[in-house]
């Protein structure tokens, strides 16, 4: 079984429709692909659709901007039930500051002496429920200011350039607790990968684990060979669930292929154990059911 389990779609951050995402899953041989947008599960009704048109196993997903100790941490939450009202009123936060954090970029980028409007930036992201940084970057390849996302990322956008602007964050712990409340299973994205560090540290993935983080993802394009093998081992010690995934974008990303990387079998069976746990004990029903194929 070929197993993706973090993909992006035009509702966040990606170029694909979550339709086209998902054929495209089936025509490279995905069996199961989970959709995680940014903040939002706004695509999880395509998804699922074209998921039974295509054969494919669709996972319904999300990854989650949080932060702990000043650092930014993705947080992937998997078979969550999508109307818990807490976790809504996060995500509606965390989609406040995505939007009220354009206006601010886009000043920015007009004292570097572009003439950029809020107006170039969603029309790059009409299909997005998650407007991003990526969206200001394709409004600069638009503008033939930049030929490309990367372009626009290194010269404006990444963290220390000039139109860099924060945003709002939920806590890391918090929403580990809101996933597991809402019936779902929480799997840090790519924890070791933005940085030379090994952030956060065995000792703060031990307490994450204790307060109920389910797995981390362990095969990821950010993490080298010599990453991935301790990550691996340190998943092994806490009993936390290792995944591998893409994080495919679309077009919008180099060097993320659907299926680049992928998760073991018995790793999404252990994760969906744990996802049917939390949704017994939180009374709080799974968004779909799965089909035994892929539960065994
Ligand atoms: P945001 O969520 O708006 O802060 O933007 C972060 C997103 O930008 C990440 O999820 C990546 O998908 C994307 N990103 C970060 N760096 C790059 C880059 N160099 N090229 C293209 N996309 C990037
Ligand atoms: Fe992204
Ligand atoms: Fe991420
Ligand atoms: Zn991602």
């Amino acid at each position: 079984m070929r197993i993706d389990l973090h993909t992006h779609s035009r509702v966040s951050d990606g170029t694909d429709t979550p339709a086209e995402l998902v054929a495209a899953a089936a025509a490279t041989g995905l069996d199961v692909v989970a959709l995680t947008d940014h903040d939002t599960t706004a695509g999880w009704d395509e998804a699922l659709a074209a998921g039974e048109e295509h054969g494919v196993t669709v996972i319904p997903g999300i990854e989650i901007s949080t932060e702990h100790g000043g650092r930014s941490v993705h947080l992937l939450g998997y078979l969550i039930d999508p109307t818990y009202e807490p976790l809504v009123e996060e995500l509606g936060q965390i989609l406040a500051g995505r939007s009220a954090r354009v206006p601010l970029m886009v000043a920015q980028l007009q004292a570097e002496g572009i003439a950029i409007t809020e107006a170039d930036v969603y029309a790059q992201s009409t299909d997005a429920a998650a407007t991003g940084r990526p969206h200001v970057a394709d409004a600069l390849v638009a503008l033939g200011v930049v030929g490309h996302r990367d372009e626009a990322f290194d010269r404006f956008l990444a963290w220390g350039r000039p139109a860099y602007v924060d945003r709002y964050a939920a806590p890391l712990e918090r929403m580990i607790d809101l996933i597991a409340r809402a019936g779902g299973v929480s799997v840090i994205a790519h924890p070791w990968g933005r940085t030379t560090r090994r952030t956060p540290s065995v000792e703060q993935l031990a307490t994450f684990a204790a307060r109920g983080l389910a797995g981390v993802e362990v095969d990821h394009q950010d993490h080298d060979a010599a990453t991935r093998a301790e990550l691996r081992a340190v998943a092994a010690e806490l009993d936390l669930v290792a995944t591998g995934s893409s994080d495919y974008h679309g077009t919008g990303k180099t060097g993320h292929p659907l299926g680049v990387n992928t998760t073991a079998a018995v790793e999404l069976h252990r994760l969906l154990e744990r996802a049917a746990a939390a949704s017994a004990a939180s009374g709080r029903p799974a968004p779909v059911s799965l089909p035994p194929v892929v539960l065994r």
